[in-house]
């Protein structure tokens, strides 16, 4: 077992090369997850607020202790790492209703096969220095409470939205955690709150979606219902996801911190094919050969062709009236009369358009 100093060393070594490899921070924890935070994840799967994420329901034991996803970890490093594209317009984006508003943490290549890449190449250099430590990496993709853990880390605290957030640096990063097996020295945990008196993404929330600071009910989050949730999106929550097809970050947008979020220096994350500012009647002509070939490599596959287009309805329903979506809505409910759910969600655009075109024509003949 290496000397105090020499696992002080190894952490240093570890802070530095996470830096090297791209990283925007790293901290490290135990593997103790508070029981407090157990009690509050508890209370929200049992209200239900995880809509139908069961797979957030499985493997409790796991999230409780660490350690008993992978056997013999005694740390965690935990790291971020930042995904705002340099020169996106992502407000005027949202102003213009005919366009498609995508995550901003999606324009780009997928971000899990980077991360778990960068971080195990982080525990490889870790290893040339002490060569019994193991490791494994994760990037949400195993039960892992990577928020708590990443403010025990130090790498920020929890918002009243629920993400972790850096007063220099604001919220929009991923975070990826490196499970090791040598007790390196432990960071101190960001204990500070600065969300203070504010309450922006309470109250901003195009959907509502936040029952109390701190909770989320995924049902009426527009990132849970456009990318999550296979199903009819609810009537009455239509109209206010307005031109998100793919997620949502108003929680993050309206949030003071983020203006201090750091412009990504990944190119890997940087918009392709325009997804910063494409037209929805655009994405809507893609077939699901071009939805395959354009998507690969990119978090916008986890939602699938299918539900892709009955995004794409809502938000077209939701655009102001122009002649040409009207005529692209109709085609399509013709195109899906085999398919209920896609069926409905284009019926369901069409007769928004159909409205507004009453009240287009009202105005044009004053
Ligand atoms: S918008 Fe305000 S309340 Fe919400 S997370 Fe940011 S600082 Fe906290």
């Amino acid at each position: 077992m290496p000397t105090q100093a020499e696992l002080a060393t190894l952490a240093d070594f570890a802070k530095h090369t996470a830096r090297d490899l791209g990283f925007s921070a790293c901290g490290i924890t135990d593997t103790h997850i508070p029981a407090e935070t157990l009690h509050q994840y508890q209370a929200w799967l049992d209200a239900g607020y995880h809509g139908e994420m069961d797979y957030l329901e499985r493997n409790i034991d796991k999230r409780a202790e660490p350690a008993r996803l992978v056997e013999g970890s005694t740390r965690i490093i935990c790291v971020r790492m930042d995904y705002l594209p340099a020169q996106v317009d992502t407000l005027k984006v949202l102003q213009q209703g005919e366009r498609a508003y995508i995550s901003r943490y999606a324009l780009g290549r997928d971000y899990h096969k980077l991360i778990r890449k960068r971080l195990t190449q982080l525990g490889q250099a870790l290893q040339q220095k002490a060569a019994d430590l193991g490791f494994r990496a994760f990037v949400d993709s195993a039960p892992v409470l990577e928020r708590p853990l990443a403010q025990q880390a130090g790498l920020g605290w929890i918002g009243k939205n629920t993400l972790v957030i850096h007063p220099r640096a604001g919220s929009l990063f991923f975070l990826g955690e490196l499970f090791i097996s040598l007790p390196l020295p432990i960071d101190t945990p960001y204990t500070r709150e600065h969300c203070g008196q504010c309450d922006a993404c309470q109250r901003l929330c195009p959907t509502q979606a936040f029952v109390a600071p701190y909770v989320l009910d995924a049902r009426r989050c527009i990132s849970y219902l456009t990318i999550e949730y296979s199903g009819s999106i609810p009537l009455a929550l239509r109209p206010l996801i307005g031109n998100r097809i793919f997620g949502c970050d108003d929680c993050q947008l309206v949030c003071p911190w983020n203006r201090f979020s750091q412009p990504t220096q990944e190119t890997d994350f940087s918009p392709r094919h325009h997804l910063d500012r494409a037209h929805l009647l655009d994405l809507l002509a893609w077939t699901q050969e071009e939805f395959l070939t354009r998507t690969q490599g990119s978090p916008i596959r986890r939602a699938g062709y299918r539900q892709w287009q009955r995004n794409l309805a809502i938000a077209l329903g939701n655009a102001p009236y122009h002649l040409e979506i009207y005529q692209a809505l109709a085609h399509q409910c013709h195109q899906h009369q085999e398919d209920a759910l896609l069926l409905e969600h284009f019926t369901w655009a069409l007769q928004q358009q159909t409205n507004k075109q009453a009240t287009f024509i009202e105005v044009q003949a004053v």
